[in-house]
């Protein structure tokens, strides 16, 4: 599926689009996760939202620092 929506707990749990990480992003979900599973998490796209999770289990994750806005 190319559907690029996913469930998204910091927006009440509804189906929201997920972009690819900015470099800054990257580095530190890799630094989080480890190089094994870092380039398969996403970001919400969902306005201010922070949330950034495993493009294929969308319970994994969390919500990046106040300086990713
Ligand atoms: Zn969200």
């Amino acid at each position: 599926m190319a559907d690029s929506s996913k469930r998204c707990k910091n927006c009440g749990d509804r189906m929201q689009n997920f972009r690819k990480l900015t470099d800054g992003e990257y580095d530190y979900v890799l630094a989080q996760v480890g190089r094994a599973e870092a380039g398969n998490y996403r970001r919400c796209d969902n306005g201010r939202c922070r949330r950034v999770q495993h493009y294929f289990r969308f319970g994994e994750g969390f919500t990046l620092p106040d300086s990713f806005r």
